[in-house]
């Protein structure tokens, strides 16, 4: 390992890694790391993060990676591994990268950041979003406009001594006696910490997987567990400009709440029908336009990508802030206008696939870069 930063925290490990492509996937591990909430520092030849748990390097070498972490406590050290694990084999899922740490061997740890809460009530907000409120403690964690994801870790319904996973000294989730949970990303659409409420909005689509299922019956008591934050969020900007579909409304709702009055842009949201637009709080210079699918199956139109075509930016790109997510095949066409037709810089956006229309979470993390990335 030739990058030797260290902070001379107590705990360390290091991993060399075989990875012929390591060119083609050193950028985009990278990148979904620095989504993490996690700080990256580019230097000549690696990359450092800097978290508030410990310190992760990771160095790209003709055909390897080489990994570095340390922080001053086991459960530290262990989710500072499963902080590149994570975004490692997803991104390269195609490499199958096998990463060996070697150092300090940290046994199982808890997954300090989750947090467990209980649904207080849950109403449909049109007819196809259920609004469902969390009760919790020690919610701060998540009360931040910079990262509004979070992954919900969904418990059966009826558990009354709900059991959850750990980590490994090589960062991998441990499930209690090997029973894997379901899990996915939803954003947090409004928090409210001093009275312990969470407010998540489930889109409840026709394929209806398990979390989706969930939210249909989730009813007073049950339980689901929040890791997070993560993804990005709000970013100032003298024009605005969203775009997404029913599950983006959750992020673009929250973020215009907490825009100046004065803000100006437009928001593009694609929903089913009349009926599918809640009520939004939003600057009156922001326009609000709302496009129809009127029956089609989510994920098969052209709505979004055709909006976000036709906005008239300013000369000067680096004063818009574009933020969206929707199905996989429109994020491309639309990642794609907006970074190499329109010239939009990569930091004046934050922008994800959503949902992929032939797969479910599972089979998406399962392809890794060719399910979720742009081309
Ligand atoms: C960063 C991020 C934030 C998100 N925030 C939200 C949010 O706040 N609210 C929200 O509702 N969703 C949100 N999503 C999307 C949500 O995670 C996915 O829709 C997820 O796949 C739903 O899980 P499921 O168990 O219902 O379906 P899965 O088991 O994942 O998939 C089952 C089937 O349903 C299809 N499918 C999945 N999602 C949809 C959909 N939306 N419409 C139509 N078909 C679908 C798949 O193609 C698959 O065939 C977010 C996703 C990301 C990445």
């Amino acid at each position: 390992m030739r990058d030797k930063i260290s902070l001379g925290m107590r705990f360390r490990a290091e991993a060399e890694v075989d990875f012929p492509r390591i060119d083609d996937f050193f950028e985009p591990i990278v990148q979904s790391i620095a989504t993490h909430d996690m700080k990256v520092i580019r230097q000549k030849e690696s990359s450092r993060v800097v978290t508030d748990i410990g310190l992760a390097t990771l160095e790209a070498g003709p055909g390897k990676l080489f990994l570095r972490v340390e922080a001053d406590d086991t459960a530290s050290l262990n989710r500072l591994k499963y902080a590149l694990y994570g975004p490692i084999s997803f991104i390269a899922a195609s490499e199958k990268p096998v990463i060996k740490w070697s150092g300090h061997d940290t046994g199982l740890t808890p997954f300090d950041e989750l947090r467990v809460v209980r649904v207080s009530r849950a109403s449909l907000i049109t007819p196809h979003m259920r609004r469902i409120v969390f009760s919790g403690e020690d919610l701060g964690r998540f009360d931040r406009m910079d990262q509004l994801h979070c992954r919900l870790i969904f418990q059966p319904k009826g558990t009354l001594r709900p059991e959850w996973p750990g980590l490994d000294a090589n960062g991998h989730i441990v499930w209690p006696e090997g029973r894997k949970l379901d899990t996915r990303v939803y954003t947090i659409r409004a928090i409210d910490t001093v009275k312990g409420e969470v407010t998540i909005d489930f889109a409840l689509h026709p394929k209806a997987g398990p979390a989706t299922r969930w939210a249909m019956e989730a009813g007073p008591g049950d339980i689901i567990g929040m890791v997070g934050p993560a993804a990005n969020g709000l970013e100032q900007a003298e024009f605005y400009v969203f775009a997404g579909d029913e599950t983006a409304l959750p992020g673009i709702a929250r973020m215009m709440e907490a825009l100046v009055r004065s803000a100006t842009g437009h928001a593009f949201i694609e929903v089913d029908s009349p009926d599918d637009v809640p009520d939004l709080h939003c600057p009156p210079g922001i326009t609000v336009i709302w496009l129809f699918r009127n029956g089609k199956p989510g994920g098969t139109t052209s709505l979004l990508e055709e909006a976000v075509r036709n906005v008239s930016w300013p000369a000067d790109l680096s004063s818009v802030f574009f933020w969206g997510g929707c199905e996989h095949k429109a994020f491309r066409k639309i990642h794609r206008l907006l970074r190499h037709e329109r010239g939009l810089p990569r930091e004046r956006m934050v922008f994800y696939s959503h949902w992929h229309r032939s797969l479910s979470e599972e089979q998406i993390i399962a392809e890794g870069a060719a399910a979720y990335l742009p081309e």
